[in-house]
């Protein structure tokens, strides 16, 4: 039976909760367990997809199409756990299934309620995880204890100690430990209370792991081991790191939590073997070259809105040994600004995927600067769709190219919505979803990077290239490099006599891990690479001449 781990969170949200149960289930997986990750949330849409990016940051989709919350992002990152629609709840996807049940009849006269009918189903979602050969689910319990809306998940998870036996089950519970300036110290009165809070519900955590900015020190740790009811040794520090995610993990082996979690849970695990995320710090601390890229969006002030194609970006830099710096570039400032003011010197430019006419402009404008002065570009589904608009308008002559989703009755929708879209009417999971197979033209700089012809890849979209034009634009110059392998669907578009102009229907970004760079990232980084070193040796060669003039 697969023995389970509960992780909540108090105090504040924000506290990184996804990123330590990634860290954690990679850990585990280190130390030769398999592991199953999982998501709860307590909010009432069935799943984020409806969701706009300022309300809740990035929708992280996966192979079978579900659209899900960005921590399973990290989960992926982190960790080789197979992801499913299995693996994010939410408070509406756990009633939608139990209203559905209750329509057809199934509680046989009962009257539903919230315990037990919407725990027992919250229950059956987590045990349903720990299916044979799995050793530990880890089922991360999203929103901050103390909220109303999780109460039912709490309930849950304390019931599933009864259910599986307690010692086959473990509570960790992140906890903030402000320092305050005024005082000159840390403050262990708010953990104390999160835990009251906790067991006032009748769960007693296990272990704590407290994210502060400031050393806990052993007075702090054994004030807060006392008022919590835990062993001192459960006291877990987790310091704030400035430097990277990727630290978790290594700071959370200082502290010993691997080796206390197989103990408490009594699991058969190997010895821990880090080699692989020792060099990939090694690599991040120490990088030799540095690329400047810029990511041309319209959500690009809220931090989590491009959180993958963000960490896609790191992840190549890290395969080159190169730091990449990111220059978040509002699309609607292009248009206020041109292009030259916010774009000249920067060594690649990456549009990512978005909805809704609002800085498209500005987008399509970054494009024709990337096109015409030989900038590495890189477009990603919206991305694309705007390199489409942009070819069509500035290289093939129609002016008034755009998407139907922008102007309906555009004179050239070169790029329009797909024929099974037009039927649909609801929003929510309607979209084309999930990893679909593409073909690759051999010798593209797509073939080239992947090193093979056939992909998968995931999408999220409703529009689509306009096949009634590919003749026009391939005829202009526009390669179409990727495709459907009925060769109906564009997935990949390239401009032949650019130095690298790739734009994919697909979001590459979810595939991609820190020591496994996804291939067109590093395809993508390796050229802008390219260009930042002629640019330096053509301002070098520049002066050289200038002040052998002088001389
Ligand atoms: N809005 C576009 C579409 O629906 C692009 C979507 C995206 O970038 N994810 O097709």
């Amino acid at each position: 039976m697969a023995k389970h781990i509960f992780v909540t969170g108090g105090v504040v949200s924000s506290l990184g909760k996804g990123l330590t149960s990634a860290s954690i289930g990679m850990l585990l997986e280190h130390r030769g367990l398999s592991v199953r990750m999982q998501k709860m949330d307590p909010y009432i849409n069935v799943d984020p997809g409806t969701m706009s990016p300022y309300q809740h940051g990035e929708v992280y989709v996966l192979d079978d199409g579900s659209e899900t919350d960005l921590d399973l992002g990290h989960y992926e990152r982190f960790t080789n756990s197979p992801l499913t629609k299995d693996s994010n709840y939410t408070t509406g996807k756990i009633y939608l299934s139990v209203i559905t049940k209750e329509r057809r009849g199934e509680y046989l006269g009962q009257t539903v309620q919230v315990i037990p009918h919407i725990t027992n189903e919250i229950k059956r979602a987590i045990t349903a995880l720990g299916g044979p050969g799995v050793d530990v689910v880890i089922t991360e319990i999203g929103g901050t204890v103390g909220d109303i809306e999780s109460l039912p998940f709490l309930e849950a998870i304390r019931q599933l100690s009864l259910d599986l036996g307690r010692e086959n089950c473990l509570y960790i519970h992140l906890t903030l430990v402000p320092y305050l300036r005024a005082a000159g110290e840390i403050k262990t009165k708010p953990t104390q209370h999160s835990v009251g809070q906790l067991r006032q519900i009748g769960i007693q955590p296990d272990i704590l792991i407290c994210r502060t900015e400031k050393p806990l020190g052993r007075d702090a740790r054994a004030k807060i081991a006392l008022f919590c009811n835990v062993p001192v040794e459960c006291v877990i520090e987790e310091r704030d790191k400035d430097f990277s995610i990727y630290e978790v993990p290594i700071s959370l082996v200082e502290n010993n939590l691997d080796e206390l979690i197989v103990r408490k849970l009594g699991l058969k695990a190997g010895p821990l073997n880090l080699e692989k995320w020792y060099d990939l710090l090694h690599r991040i601390r120490n990088p030799k070259a540095e690329v400047s890229i810029a990511v041309v969006g319209k959500y690009v002030e809220h931090r989590d809105a491009y959180k993958s194609i963000y960490e896609a970006l790191d992840h190549a830099g890290i395969a080159h040994h190169a730091q990449v710096r990111v220059e978040r570039v509002h699309s609607e400032k292009v248009e206020q600004e041109g292009p030259e003011r916010l774009l000249a010197g920067v060594d690649g430019i990456l549009v990512p995927g978005g909805f809704g006419e609002r800085g498209i402009e500005g987008k399509v404008e970054a494009i024709r600067f990337a096109r015409e002065r030989g900038i590495p570009f890189f477009g990603i589904c919206l991305g694309m769709q705007c390199a489409v608009i942009e070819f069509a308008r500035h290289v093939a002559g129609l002016k008034h190219a755009h998407s139907t989703e922008f102007h309906k009755d555009t004179p050239d929708p070169v790029v329009c919505l797909l024929d099974e879209q037009r039927t649909k009417t609801d929003k929510g999971g309607t979209m084309r979803l999930g990893a679909y197979p593409a073909v690759l033209q051999p010798n593209s700089l797509a073939a080239k990077a992947y090193g093979t012809l056939e992909i998968s890849e995931r999408h999220r979209h409703r529009y689509e290239f306009n096949n009634e034009y590919r003749h026009i634009l391939t005829e202009k110059g526009l390669a179409i490099t990727g495709t459907s392998p009925d060769g109906k669907l564009v997935e990949i578009i390239e401009l032949p006599q650019h130095p690298w102009f790739v734009a994919v229907q697909f979001h590459p970004e979810f595939k991609s891990q820190p020591t496994k760079a996804h291939p067109l990232f590093k395809a993508f980084i390796e050229s802008a690479l390219k260009t930042r070193a002629q640019r330096a040796s053509s301002q070098f060669s520049q002066s050289a001449q200038s002040s052998a003039l002088a001389d």
